[in-house]
């Protein structure tokens, strides 16, 4: 039987879990990388410490791709979590798990895991090629027969195509895997930035808290403008994807209790980012608006009771002052500002009236969404090849035979947590293992 020549185009998560495995069953693989050197996305993640995966079971794992994630099925449970942990262990790499469920390499170094990725490949015999741009995937009778660069042709009998997404360019992901699969007859679906910063229209308010970092508010998102919102619709726990969504008809579109904080032209932040997605999709239907609950343990009710105490047992003090030790000054400032309420007001001059609203502006300081930032900005790109059109059960193309997809040129994206990793990781295995045992 001839060794099978399988060619893999990028060198991230997915590519090199593909080299490896398509090695370690014999096959001849040449893995090529347009950057400097692979793992360059990697690196970045997890704020350099490289959130891998998730102790969540499987299923949460899938809920946590929205209706997209059945795809995963048969990848997590070909190579999943422990398989992956298992494997970086033996080569070096211990990890630990944190008490939210995300885990890291024990050093918290990505380097360390882009070592152990490398040695995965180097110990198996991958031939890896950095600084090669391919360019076209050729075919013949609609089978890869090769795949080319402007300076070369290499011969392929599977090629595994692992080019990543559309953000975050500096790390070699520009989009190239999108235009080679259409250009071979694949749908690419919508490419949206996923996990990135929301804008909104009150750009001074947003400008004059940027830099601010709140660590506990509850951010919800409305299909309503902000002037339209009501504070009481808010709900108490989160909903959003991989959660329970709670009433169907409700305004609401997405909401999460977490840290924000405010940049240039509006928010970031876990809570934030966790959201844009969402609120992207939401506004093609119309206008969507942003509340945030700055002080999330409290209902309306309990707020205004605590603000009324406050507020009598301090009546010679300025209401801004009293706000000031709940709040950032700035903050403290635009609330104050929201409710009509001067600042300088003195807490026994404030009315029942101005009580009210200065508990409905805590509960729900507004602002109106203009948009997200661009693609190139965001964590993950939305989109991409349709999975209608690859087979779960092999990551193979149902195009073109010996094409073989994996990560996140795929059309699958998820929320921050290690479950993009982790399916880069599964999905590439899986096209490795399966790319060099066809034909
Ligand atoms: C800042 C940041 C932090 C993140 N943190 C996390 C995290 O902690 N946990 C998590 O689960 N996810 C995280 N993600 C998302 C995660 O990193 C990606 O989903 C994952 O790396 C995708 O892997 P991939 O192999 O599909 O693509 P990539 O890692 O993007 O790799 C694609 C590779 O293909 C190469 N390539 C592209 N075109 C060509 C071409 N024409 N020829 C040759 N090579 C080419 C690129 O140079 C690149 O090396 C983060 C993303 C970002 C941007």
């Amino acid at each position: 039987m001839s060794i099978k020549q399988v060619l893999v185009i990028g060198g991230g998560a997915g590519g090199i879990l593909a080299a490896g495995r398509a090695a370690e069953l014999g096959a001849e693989v040449t893995l090529l990388e347009k950057m400097e050197r692979p793992g360059k996305k990697v690196l970045l993640s997890g704020n350099g410490r490289c959130n891998l995966s998730n102790t969540r079971d499987i299923g949460e794992f899938i809920t946590m791709f929205g209706p997209n994630g059945r795809f995963l099925y048969h990848a997590f449970h070909h190579f999943f979590r422990d398989d992956l942990l298992k494997l970086l262990a033996a080569l070096g790499v211990m990890t630990l798990a944190e008490p939210d469920g995300r885990i890291f390499p024990v050093s918290g170094k990505s380097t360390d895991v882009v070592k152990a990725l490398q040695k995965y490949m180097s110990g198996r015999g991958v031939k890896v090629l950095t600084g090669v741009k391919v360019t076209a995937i050729e075919i013949a009778d609609n089978s890869t027969v090769s795949v080319k660069t402007s300076a070369a042709g290499y011969p392929a009998d599977s090629v595994v195509l692992a080019t990543g997404g559309a953000s975050y360019p500096q790390t070699g992901s520009t989009g190239d895997g999108y235009r080679m699969a259409a250009k071979l007859g694949h749908s690419i679906v919508s490419l949206r930035p996923a996990l990135v910063p929301l804008t909104v229209k009150e750009r001074q308010a947003a400008a004059s808290l940027q830099g601010i970092s709140l660590s506990d508010a509850r951010l919800t998102s409305f299909s309503c403008r902000a002037e339209d919102i009501d504070v009481a619709a808010t709900p108490r726990a989160d909903r959003g994807r991989g959660l329970v969504t709670g009433k169907s008809r409700s305004p609401v579109v997405e909401s999460r209790r977490g840290s924000i904080v405010f940049t240039q032209d509006g928010l970031s932040g876990p809570a934030a980012l966790l959201m844009s997605l969402a609120v992207a999709d939401a506004m093609k239907a119309g206008p969507v608006s942003l509340a945030i609950d700055l002080q999330p343990g409290k209902t309306l009710l309990q707020l205004s009771e605590d603000l009324k105490t406050v507020i009598c047992a301090h009546g010679g003090r300025q209401v801004k002052s009293i706000l000031n030790e709940l709040l950032p000054e700035r903050i403290a400032l635009a609330v104050l500002m929201k409710a009509g309420v001067p600042a300088d007001t003195g807490a026994s001059q404030v009315t029942a009236i101005q009580r009210q609203a200065i508990t409905r502006a805590l509960k729900g300081l507004a602002f109106n969404v203009e948009g997200v930032r661009p693609l190139t900005e965001a964590m993950v790109t939305a989109g991409g090849v349709s999975l209608k059109e690859v087979d779960p059960r092999t990551m193979q193309s149902k195009i073109i035979r010996g094409l073989y997809f994996c990560g996140e040129v795929l059309d699958l994206d998820a929320d921050t947590g290690g479950f993009n990793l982790q399916a880069a990781f599964s999905t590439g295995y899986m096209a490795g293992e399966c790319a060099a045992r066809a034909r």
